[in-house]
């Protein structure tokens, strides 16, 4: 049945989405989606609740995270899936990514409280329900403070790249990154690779070059940024590269209020076979789908 639907990249409250797990997997079977990635920022903490609903429901969901890496050009992500219980090595490096953004978030609130908009950690902890805070959860509480009219605006003027308040995060190099999810034994793709305003079809094809060779497997050609245009080239460099494709909406619920589940902005549609495609590559690898 190729017309059923997927969507291998949301996220939940764990991190910066606004459904919890349990709601978005119900959302995910109402759509009639038949499988379903979560893929929350650098924490695994919403994925049994959401395979537990997913059985309930009958929606696959596979179990991923969404890291950030970081290389001259600046910030990629990088989604891990089927992702298992977390070994020794990976907790240790969620736990230090979560310490970091403790510090860095704090930092920004310093700065904020130097430009007379003071903001207290528990506020910003009051508009989180999850274990992965950061900027999105900051912009809305500067916005119910009254310090800005919109989360954009908070982005735009304050923490987004450039602001006045914004602090860079120490990120990994993307071969630690893939080595690290590929040591899970998870299938790594590079996530919207056309997110980056940097990125061209030359420097994209040099990168896949290098990280085909640490690792990835995939590229996630379909997303709700990219234009058609985009998707082609993704997939053209892909099949050059002997990688897989992945694709999803990004969807963060009421945080992205523009990106439906499943649909992205209206016109994405994440083929089927993609999923079939990463099923028997992962059973022919003799890994745990
Ligand atoms: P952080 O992980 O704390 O650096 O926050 C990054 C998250 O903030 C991204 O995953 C997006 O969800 C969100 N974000 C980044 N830039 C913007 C922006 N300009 N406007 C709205 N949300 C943004
Ligand atoms: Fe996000
Ligand atoms: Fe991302
Ligand atoms: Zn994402």
């Amino acid at each position: 049945m190729s017309c059923r639907r997927i969507d291998l990249h949301t996220h939940s409250l764990a991190s910066d989405g606004s459904d919890s797990p349990v709601e978005l997997v119900n959302k995910a079977a109402s759509l009639g989606l038949a499988a379903i990635a979560l893929t929350d920022h650098d924490t695994l903490s919403g994925l049994d609740e959401a395979v537990e609903q997913g059985e309930k429901t009958g929606v696959r969901v596979i179990r991923g995270i969404e890291i950030a890496v970081h290389d001259d050009f600046g910030e990629l992500h990088l989604l891990g899936l089927w992702m298992p219980r977390p070994s020794k090595v990976m907790r240790s490096y969620l736990t230090t990514l979560r310490r970091n953004r403790l510090a860095r978030n704090q930092a920004m609130l310093d700065a904020l409280t130097a430009m007379d908009m003071p903001l207290a950690m528990e506020q910003v902890e009051a508009v989180s329900r999850g274990e992965s805070l950061g900027r999105p959860h900051i912009a809305l509480a500067m916005r119910d403070r009254g310090y800005v009219s919109s989360r954009k605006e908070a982005f735009e003027r304050y923490i987004g790249w450039g602001g006045k308040a914004f602090v860079p995060r120490a990120l990994s190099s993307p071969r630690e990154g893939i080595e690290l999810l590929r040591g899970e034994g998870a299938t790594v793709s590079l996530a919207h690779p056309f997110l980056s305003r940097q990125m061209t079809e030359s420097r994209l094809d040099a990168l896949l070059r290098d990280f085909r060779a640490w690792g990835l497997d995939a590229v996630e050609a379909y997303h709700s940024t990219h234009s058609q245009q985009q998707v082609s080239l993704c997939v053209k460099l892909a099949a050059k590269h002997g990688l897989l494709l992945t694709g999803g909406s990004d969807y963060h619920g009421l945080n992205k209020e523009v990106i439906r589940l499943g649909v992205g902005t209206g016109s994405l549609r994440v083929p089927f076979v993609l999923l079939e495609k990463l099923l028997a590559f992962r059973l022919d690898r003799g890994l745990w789908i």
